[in-house]
């Protein structure tokens, strides 16, 4: 049966009287059940492992279920709703900068990576499969959200898959030469038990790269915990630079690369992501405003010096 999309502004209001909301969840890294709260995100509690810095909320402790469920269609298309909820204003308006963003990144990481199978996490509309495929690679994609994945391989004809990565993994082990991932281990509730279902379907020798944003980045400090990567409910683990390492170390992995890379972004997302957090709730009118003035396709090309590309390799002898 299709459950029903869940709206975050709904979710957090239900979540803040669970039960569930006062539990401690372990420490995806290191196992510590005594993480003390570092502060509250809207209502929801972000915990900070003393022992490794890994930050999560208590929404670590649950299953991918139950997040699965945020990820509908007003997720990508929020413009209808509000520019309040953190999601897209609108993805679609994103396909260019997100291909350009994934060609930076596919060029980056074949440096390292032999050219064939390839993998994308966390593939939403599709658009960094399209990209892939111009650049020669033969692109697979996975997405929880049901509403992503189906629109993207209607739309492109890539194979794209939404049940889990663990069934991913058990059909497909050691099939992909490069597996990439944007922002996405902080979406997810077990990144730990995804990143080892990652490293089963990576051929031995192949690559994984991921970017995250990083707690201790030169932006997270900066900005503490106003920091853009702090969105509730989706974001669910933060990363400093080591625990980033460590996870990824933990699974076998074999760090060989870190860098901040260059991003293009819509104007319009940007403007809604700096109106979000600098200005007062009220101003959100003016903000929407804006962006319908503003033409939907024209981006920017920055750094934000807080998202790391770490790639890592899978040892050529494992199996
Ligand atoms: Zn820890």
């Amino acid at each position: 049966m299709k459950k029903p999309e869940t709206g975050a502004e709904e979710f957090l209001k239900s979540w803040r009287l669970s039960e569930e909301s006062k539990r401690v969840p372990p420490c995806q890294i290191c196992g510590n059940v005594n993480a003390p709260v570092y502060f509250s995100l809207k209502g929801m509690n972000v915990y900070r492992c003393g022992q490794c810095g890994l930050q999560f909320t208590g929404l670590s402790g649950s299953s991918s279920s139950v997040t699965r469920r945020f990820y509908g269609e007003t997720f990508f298309e929020a413009s209808s709703s509000a520019c309040d909820t953190r999601s897209y204003y609108s993805y679609a308006d994103r396909r260019k900068a997100v291909m350009k963003n994934v060609k930076i990144r596919l060029n980056h990481a074949s440096r390292k990576a032999r050219k064939g199978a390839y993998l994308e996490i966390g593939c939403a509309m599709g658009f960094g499969l399209e990209a892939a495929k111009q650049e020669g690679w033969e692109p697979v994609g996975f997405d929880i959200s049901r509403f992503a994945s189906t629109s993207a391989a209607k739309r492109t004809g890539i194979r794209v898959e939404s049940e889990s990565l663990k069934k991913l993994a058990e059909n497909s082990r050691g099939k992909f030469d490069l597996i990439a991932g944007f922002d996405i281990l902080t979406h997810m509730t077990q990144p730990t038990k995804d990143l080892e279902h990652m490293y089963n379907l990576l051929a031995p020798g192949g690559v994984l790269l991921l970017e995250e944003g990083i707690t201790d980045s030169f932006a997270g400090r900066l900005m503490g915990k106003r920091w853009f990567h702090y969105i509730a409910p989706f974001h669910i683990h933060f990363f400093s630079r080591s625990s980033f390492r460590k996870i990824l170390e933990n699974v076998g992995l074999e760090i060989l690369e870190e860098s901040y890379l260059q991003r293009v972004e819509n104007l319009r997302e940007l403007v809604v992501l700096a109106g979000g957090l600098l200005l007062p709730k009220r101003a959100k009118g003016a903000i929407s405003q804006l962006c319908k003035v503003l033409p939907g396709k024209l981006s920017l090309r920055y750094n934000s010096m807080s998202n790391l590309a770490v790639t890592a390799r899978k040892p050529p002898r494992a199996g």
